[in-house]
């Protein structure tokens, strides 16, 4: 029967709500490595405890598509991101997935390092012969001959060297259980890889060290070839400079290595004693989650900043999470954060329960994001926004307050006053000072002019 793997999420609401389609081209190897992924991690009944390590790359929103922990490397770090977190978490089957430049470029020292020690996760990379995600450019694997765009006349070993056999290499080490070449170009090749897959999680779940399975992969975008071409090329080309098969698997030589899943509190996993932030939580504290946004040099990133530190030095639990574009001044920034009573299961926002705007690029992006129930504060001179139903709106005069009492440019801090008197980040205003005043430490000439504003904001807001 032809259905979703369970080990996938119903809909990828990552990507964009109720979405069904992943983001790959047709033809494209990942979709299918994926599925063979995600059906071994259901039918081994290891969904639970499985955290999936996404590259950079074309792969670099597989934690749109698994429905387990994700964590996002940066760009060739999966192996060094999967070596932590099996060892912080010995009971977790880890998967680092890596593509050709991610693994065979960048990451290679990592990668083989990590192989070396036999760290307890399965490596899986996905090799397509280029850089794809860039466009097309050469990478360790390109094959000699190989055209790319960074190659136009093709590899050539007197110049660019010769193409790496990330196998090959791996398999002079003595640390690793199994190692595997596979293609994903045709069924039977597909049913092969399917059991290397199989083999890999099941190395991870009786806890016996490290596995890497190296995908023959199609690229029809990069190689400019339709679908049935590109399997083609895989088989008639690739196959010969890496051939398939395996290159060993001594899983049986490993005794299986029973599992104590540790339970760690956040105090114990960071060294925080009774006298410890977490010891003085107030724990009913209801988590909520908020949003601020604007552009560079508003002051945004200060605004979550300074109410994250007050929420800290209240003994919350609270994550700060900035997001903004390269430019340094006016282009797009904002920042989530959350404030709970309990440890913080994610830092990311996507529906805030209070959202802060301060630009009309912001309004547009994020007023429909709110949650029902919510507030949504926006910079009184900019056009009313439109939200869900449900949804509190409520105009603050930042920029005139800021003005009326001599620091135009403290709009932010405008809100803070606003959202004390407003009572939206339940925080006692003696921490929120603090915090604020700590904020200019630098500058220490803008604490009475900021505290100046906060007031007037504050008095406006007990006014409505
Ligand atoms: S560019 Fe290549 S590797 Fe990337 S999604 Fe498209 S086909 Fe797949």
């Amino acid at each position: 029967m032809i259905k979703r793997a369970t080990g996938f999420n119903a809909t990828f609401d990552r990507k964009e709500k109720g979405t069904k389609a992943t983001h790959y081209c047709p033809g494209c190897g990942h979709g299918i490595i994926h599925k063979l992924i995600a059906e071994a991690m259901a039918d081994l009944s290891i969904q639970d405890r499985t955290v999936f390590v996404s590259p950079v790359g074309c792969a670099a929103f597989c934690y749109y598509y698994f429905d387990c922990g994700n964590v996002a490397g940066p760009h060739g770090r999966a192996s060094a991101v999967a070596t932590g977190i099996s060892r912080a978490l010995p009971g977790k089957v880890v998967i680092s997935y890596q593509g050709d430049g991610d693994l065979g470029a960048i990451g290679f020292n990592n990668a083989f390092q990590a192989a070396n020690r036999g760290e307890h996760f399965a490596c899986f990379f996905v090799n397509n012969s280029l850089y794809a995600m860039t466009g097309g450019q050469m990478a360790p694997t390109t094959m000699l001959g190989q055209k790319t765009t960074t190659t136009p006349f093709g590899r050539d070993p007197a110049n660019e060297g010769y193409p790496l056999k990330v196998c090959e290499v791996l398999n002079q080490l003595q640390a690793p259980v199994f190692i595997e070449r596979v293609s994903v170009a045709d069924t039977k090749r597909i049913m092969q890889a399917k059991k290397a897959v199989r083999k890999a999680l099941e190395i991870q779940r009786d806890g016996k060290g490290y596995a890497f399975v190296e995908f023959l992969s199609p690229c029809p975008t990069n190689w400019r070839l339709d679908p049935v071409a590109s399997a083609q090329f895989v088989t008639d080309q690739m196959e010969k400079v890496f051939p398939l098969g395996n290159f060993r698997d001594r899983s049986e030589d490993v005794p299986l290595v029973p599992i104590e899943i540790p339970r760690l509190s956040p105090s114990q996993l960071f060294g925080q004693g009774q006298e410890g932030a977490a010891a003085k939580v107030d724990r009913p504290f209801k988590e909520r989650q908020f949003k601020f946004s604007g552009f560079g040099g508003q002051g945004v990133l200060s605004l979550g900043s300074v109410i994250a530190e007050a929420a800290g030095s209240s003994g919350r639990f609270v994550s700060w999470l900035p997001s903004y574009g390269p430019e340094q001044r006016g282009g797009y920034a904002s920042c989530s954060v959350v404030i709970s009573g309990n440890t913080v299961g994610s830092p990311t926002v996507d529906e805030p329960d209070v959202l802060v705007v301060l630009s009309q690029q912001a309004s547009e992006k994020f007023a429909r994001t709110v949650k029902e129930g919510g507030i949504m504060l926006y910079e009184s001179s900019l056009p009313a926004p439109a939200v869900n139903e449900g949804v509190k709106v409520i105009a603050v005069p930042a920029g005139k307050i800021a003005a009326d009492n001599g620091t135009p440019k403290a709009l932010n801090t405008a809100f803070l006053g606003a959202m004390t008197a407003l009572g939206l980040h339940g925080l006692p205003e003696e921490k929120v000072l603090a915090a604020l005043d700590a904020s200019f430490a630098t500058k220490p000439q803008l604490i009475e002019r900021n505290r100046k504003v906060y007031r007037a904001a504050y008095d406006w807001g007990k006014g409505l």
